[in-house]
């Protein structure tokens, strides 16, 4: 047996690509392994002295739902590579938003919501949340801040945004958000999904807690779900005894350790996906056969400038939206015909992920808020893979060859 041998590293002090290689790993007691192992228990010995313990405390491991090993480590990691003082982790992205609005939100609030977010959102603001509790929400253009400001009510508890909205990627400047929210005191919540850090860190523009789906890049191999909110200690503190204590979602110490696993090729793939992202947002933008497509890193996108600005030459992300000429069965076969890029829902993965989502009459009501093009042609929602870019280009070619010499 050999004592336990804490990190000797002061985390400060180093760099994000070594960050994500060791923050949040200690070598444990016992038989010393480098790596902290799954500990597959969902209950921990007691003290001696129980009569110091808090039943619902977080802190020291206890019973899973509050906290545990492999859990502790990644809220660690997840800290230290957002630069907050603490998070949480939970089993899902949704879970991990949910546990926000459930937390600071109380029966007779207001919410004012960005119109370009993650579905679930949608639905929980436009439906789930005034039926039960009667939280209403505004839903404006959260690239506009003169927008968010006008949609501020005396009884406004919160906003809350997307850095790059899913999926027509439009870019929110969260600094100028940050500064209103801060004027008005209302809470700002920021889902950074698509812009895992290093590329950005919504806390250090003045998000007060930022939300990631661990699901998509942190993890970035397309097996485990997982969410996480990170900020100050006290909002965490909040959200952990209120969400995940007494409501539950908590994530499986197996999918927070491939989640941890996982993370430590953060800044490699995200070097990967962006440069790869970059040419094919030019390749499709160049193709006449191609009716539009949106990207950050383009410099016709609406929010180019703000974009560039406010990620500071770190990237645009890797998700794009895009759709070629001609109707939901050309989207349809243009998708069939691919050989390298997978037909499937989610993103982030190590695997390029493209899925059509129909416009027109097909579309749920939130297709409003979406520009002109995503209306009527739907789109192709674009997740880049790790795949060799050559590849990724030469298969969406054949495909447009094929669709368009068929028909
Ligand atoms: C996928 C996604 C979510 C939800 O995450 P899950 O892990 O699927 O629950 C939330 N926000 C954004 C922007 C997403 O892309």
């Amino acid at each position: 047996m050999t004592a336990p041998r804490p990190n000797k590293h002061d985390p400060a002090t180093l760099s994000f690509d070594t960050q994500a290689v060791h923050a949040g790993n200690e070598i444990e007691a016992g038989s010393g392994p480098i790596r902290t192992p799954i500990v597959m228990a969902n209950s921990y010995a007691l003290p001696e002295d129980a009569s110091t313990i808090s039943w619902s405390g977080t802190d020291v491991p206890l019973y899973t739902r509050n906290s545990g090993t492999n859990q502790q480590g990644l809220q660690a990691k997840l800290a230290a590579l957002e630069h907050g003082e603490d998070a949480v982790v939970l089993a899902s992205g949704v879970a991990a938003l949910h546990a926000v609005f459930f937390t600071v939100l109380k029966s007779g609030d207001h919410v004012v919501v960005g119109d370009v977010t993650y579905e679930a959102i949608y639905r929980l603001f436009a439906e789930l949340l005034p039926e039960k509790y009667n939280i209403t929400a505004t839903f404006v253009d959260a690239a506009d801040p003169e927008a968010v400001r006008a949609a501020i009510r005396p009884e406004t508890a919160l906003v809350h945004v997307e850095v790059i909205g899913n999926p027509t990627t439009k870019v929110t400047d969260i600094a100028a958000i940050a500064s209103l929210t801060k004027e008005a005191g209302v809470l700002l919540s920021v889902d950074s999904t698509f812009t895992p850090p290093p590329l950005f860190r919504p806390l250090e523009h003045g998000a007060d807690l930022v939300v990631h789906s661990l699901t998509k890049y942190i993890n970035g191999h397309g097996d485990a779900m997982g969410g996480a909110v990170i900020g100050s200690r006290e909002l965490i503190r909040r959200i952990k005894a209120d969400a995940m204590v007494d409501v539950g979602g908590v994530i499986s110490p197996f999918n927070a350790w491939l989640i941890m696993r996982g993370s430590v090729t953060l800044p490699l793939r995200l070097r990967q996906h962006q440069a790869t992202a970059q040419r094919v947002a030019d390749f499709l933008a160049g193709d006449d056969r191609i009716a539009f497509v949106a990207y950050p890193g383009l410099a016709e996108h609406p929010q180019h400038a703000v974009a560039a600005r406010q990620f500071a030459g770190r990237g645009f992300g890797a998700m794009l939206a895009f759709a070629v000429n001609g109707d939901a069965a050309t989207q349809d076969r243009f998708v069939s015909h691919l050989r390298v890029i997978t037909s499937a829902v989610s993103l982030g993965h190590d695997e390029s992920l493209i899925v059509h989502v129909a416009g027109g009459a097909d579309a749920g009501p939130r297709v409003a808020f979406y520009p002109e093009e995503f209306r009527t042609l739907g789109h192709l929602r674009f997740s880049i893979g790790l795949e060799d870019a050559d590849d990724i280009l030469a298969d969406l070619k054949a495909a447009l060859d094929a669709t368009f010499d068929a028909s």
